[in-house]
């Protein structure tokens, strides 16, 4: 097959990890993104042996190799509450542990929020909370994709500048990567709807943090304005990005060959929406 990505969604794994891989199989995907754990609770479950080997057969089985893990909501890398901070740092050591065990290519996070202190101190936490849990590598952890975000609140990384200074100032800039969520990025006010607008946005996202650094895409629509730092997903061509929007992203030569994972509601009017979802963009990328 002539691929140009490598499409994929965020899959449930009710019933077992491994569910995801065979559902990513039914829709034809080269890609997947799962949560390792309960995202909504900090509670962190030791992997079985039993799972890891139902996951290794799953993956061996459906050939699906490129997969990624998103860590729980309730991280905050940069808070300002000590307890708090080093449950993070913690969980999202395990997070990425497990996820070396299952063999994923990365672990998402969301930057975190610097609750009032202002960017610079959140950074410079942040910056702390990584280095500590990159240090802990053992040789088998994935690559830590750091996630553009909306911006809503105090949260850090909605500007390509946070992101770039963040990743350069860690002791090992090279275990780390970017995911670049289509639906956050409009929402930070970063222009995606044509042509035009998407390399003016690529062009910053090179000029900051470097192209190199991208590994990743959340392919999702918006429902939230330009601007608006507001993060409501929404299925490719129906909201403001747009058809012409994901039609200019799915055919720049400098986002080929990335994983596409789609994070849009999973049904509409009783419909399955992954799957038209998917068709939708490789339409766009042919
Ligand atoms: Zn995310
Ligand atoms: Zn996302």
């Amino acid at each position: 097959m002539n691929r140009t990505h490598f499409f994929g969604a965020h899959f449930s794994v009710a019933g077992g990890l491994e569910n995801a891989l065979y559902r990513a199989q039914e829709l034809n995907c080269d890609a997947a993104q799962i949560f390792t754990k309960n995202a909504r609770t900090w509670k962190d479950p030791e992997l079985t042996r039993e799972q890891v080997t139902r996951f290794d057969n799953a993956r061996k089985k459906t050939g699906i190799t490129r997969i990624f893990s998103h860590c729980t909501y309730l991280i905050n890398i940069a808070s300002t509450e000590p307890e708090k901070l080093k449950k993070s740092v913690s969980v999202l050591r395990a997070e990425m542990a497990r996820s070396g065990t299952l063999g994923l290519k990365g672990v998402v996070l969301h930057p975190g929020a610097h609750l009032g202190r202002g960017t610079e101190a959140g950074l410079e936490t942040a910056r702390s909370s990584l280095n500590a849990v990159l240090s802990l590598d053992d040789g088998w952890f994935p690559e830590l994709l750091i996630e553009t975000t909306a911006g809503a609140g105090t949260c850090l990384g909605s500007r390509f500048e946070e992101i770039g200074q963040l990743i350069r100032s860690l002791d090992r800039p090279e275990a780390v990567g970017v995911c670049l969520d289509t639906s956050h990025v409009f929402a930070a006010g970063y222009d995606l709807r044509t042509t035009a607008a998407l390399n003016g946005t690529l062009d910053a996202f090179h000029r900051h943090i470097g192209m190199q650094r991208l590994k990743l895409i959340h392919a999702n629509d918006s429902i939230p304005s330009l601007g608006s730092r507001k993060d409501r997903h929404t299925h490719i061509g129906a909201g403001l990005i747009g058809r012409s929007g994901f039609g200019a992203l799915m055919t720049d030569n400098r986002l080929k060959f990335l994983p596409v994972i789609l994070e849009t509601p999973k049904e509409a009017d009783g419909a399955d929406m992954d799957e038209i979802n998917l068709n939708s963009l490789r339409e766009l990328a042919l």
